[in-house]
């Protein structure tokens, strides 16, 4: 029995994660950093432990304190949320080892599949067409990088195996391009783990990023709750999601829809997931897979009515999927923005600060998901993501009207945002038409 859930995270998610828990009437623990104490989850949690400095590798990361945390409270699971230990494996497996239960697929399949070049071999080994890439890069031999890449073929970018939200990737045209870019990473020290841990890929120009959520219970049952959009981006980081897909081939859509839920079945595949690809010329190349809940699960969430998180803890439970893929219908469609604090007219530095006054929108189809409240103050230490508005409507354009509606009557005074730089990709006509919008040309 789940009875009570330590949420070793922050922000929305954390809230998120204490709602769907307060529904299921399992109890929670918030475990918070110094800085993170007034934060709304903490003052709404059964119980909360500080868990260390605001720096996350002394607190959101810091392992043995929130596994201190899970023993003190006698607390039966821990959710991960997003982002920090969600996808690390050994975190996974040390609280099992510990006794709790991980909110999320076993240790084995996060090595697997959390890990890009092993996803990309594990999909290709299943016959699915990939995105062309290299195996891990040794950053001391130059020939043979150089060799790699041109077997390839330029551009290519470079990756870190481990993701990082979209960081430290580097586009590059020709061997100088490599040769300088692999320096950098030396020189600066960008690489977390160790030297092994970047790779290349083919680079496709302006391409649009098309994901599968998929929800699996430990008894082998598998279902997708349909595709997102999440092509409007900047600098490689989602700013605007929705769902379902529009303008892509059906039958496309179709086939790699089963071709998920195959795949899930022939991995053992425990919990949410999200499989990853880039689209261009009608067709779809894999990336990577996500083993973990997504920021932009809103969206799904709104166009099936499916709770995902609660779904995630029932499966952690031991209770078989509660719903069926027949049971699965699109409603309409969804759109969500992510609402950061930073500064458009200042290369969107971070904003942090206090939020002098905080005036969330409403109507029928608007969904606001964010911890933040007037006289709240946004730390430097954290991702600047302070929310996220989702707005549902029976259609796509009822949906952007919603939007537009939505940021309109959103204020968040004290502190510098994005809402008017996400109104003026809702407001574009391109993006209205065709989905799709490169926020270079804006
Ligand atoms: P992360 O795990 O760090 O978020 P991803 O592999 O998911 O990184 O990629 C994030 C985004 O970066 C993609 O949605 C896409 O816009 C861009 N990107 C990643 N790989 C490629 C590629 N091979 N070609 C072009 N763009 C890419």
């Amino acid at each position: 029995m789940l009875h009570k859930v330590i949420i070793a995270n922050r922000g929305e998610i954390a809230l998120r994660i204490l709602r769907a828990c307060k529904e299921l009437n399992i109890k929670t623990v918030a475990v918070y950093s110094t800085v993170d104490k007034n934060l709304k989850h903490v003052f709404l949690a059964d119980e909360t432990v500080c868990i260390g400095n605001p720096e996350p590798k002394n607190s959101y990361l810091n392992i043995p304190a929130i596994i201190s945390a899970a023993e003190v409270t006698r607390s039966t699971a821990i959710h991960p949320g997003y982002g920090f230990l969600s996808e690390n494996a050994s975190f996974a497996e040390q609280v099992k080892k510990s006794g709790f239960i991980f909110i999320g697929p076993q240790a084995s399949t996060i090595k697997l599949m959390g890990n890009k070049i092993n996803a990309i071999n594990t999909m290709k080994k299943m016959g699915i067409q990939c995105i062309l890439g290299s195996s891990y890069l040794s950053l001391n031999n130059t020939k043979k990088n150089i060799s790699i890449a041109n077997t390839i073929g330029y551009p290519l970018i470079i990756k870190s195996v481990h993701g990082g939200g979209g960081q430290n990737m580097y586009i590059i045209y020709n061997d100088k391009d490599l040769i300088s870019s692999l320096e950098f990473i030396k020189t600066e020290n960008k690489i977390i783990n160790n030297h092994c841990s970047i790779y290349i890929e083919k680079y496709l120009d302006n391409p649009r990023h098309i994901e599968i959520q998929i929800i699996a219970d430990n008894y082998g049952n598998v279902i997708t709750l349909y595709e997102r959009d999440c092509s409007i981006q900047r600098r490689h980081q989602k700013i605007i999601e929705e769902a379902p897909v529009f303008n892509i081939n059906s039958n496309l859509l179709k086939n790699i829809k089963n071709k998920c839920i195959e795949i899930c079945i022939a991995i053992n595949y425990r919990g949410v997931g999200t499989f990853e690809f880039l689209y261009k010329d009608d067709t779809l190349y894999f990336i990577e897979m996500n083993t973990r809940i997504q920021v932009e699960h809103t969206v799904t969430e709104m166009i099936t009515g499916v709770d995902i998180v609660k779904e995630q803890l029932l499966i952690a439970f031991g209770e078989p999927l509660s719903i069926k893929q027949s049971d699965i219908n699109i409603l309409g469609h969804a759109i969500e923005c992510r609402i950061n604090a930073e500064d458009p007219s200042n290369q969107f530095i971070p904003s942090a600060g206090k939020i002098n006054y905080f005036h969330p929108p409403g109507g029928l189809g608007v969904r606001w998901e964010s911890h933040i409240y007037t006289g709240y103050k946004v730390p430097i230490y954290y991702d600047s993501m302070i929310g996220k508005l989702i707005c549902f409507g029976e259609n796509r354009n009822i949906a952007i009207l919603r939007m537009k509606n939505a940021l309109n009557e959103l204020i968040i005074d004290g502190i510098n945002t994005n809402i008017k730089f996400i109104y003026s990709i809702i407001d574009n006509n391109y993006f209205q038409q065709q989905g799709i919008f490169n926020i270079k040309y804006l």
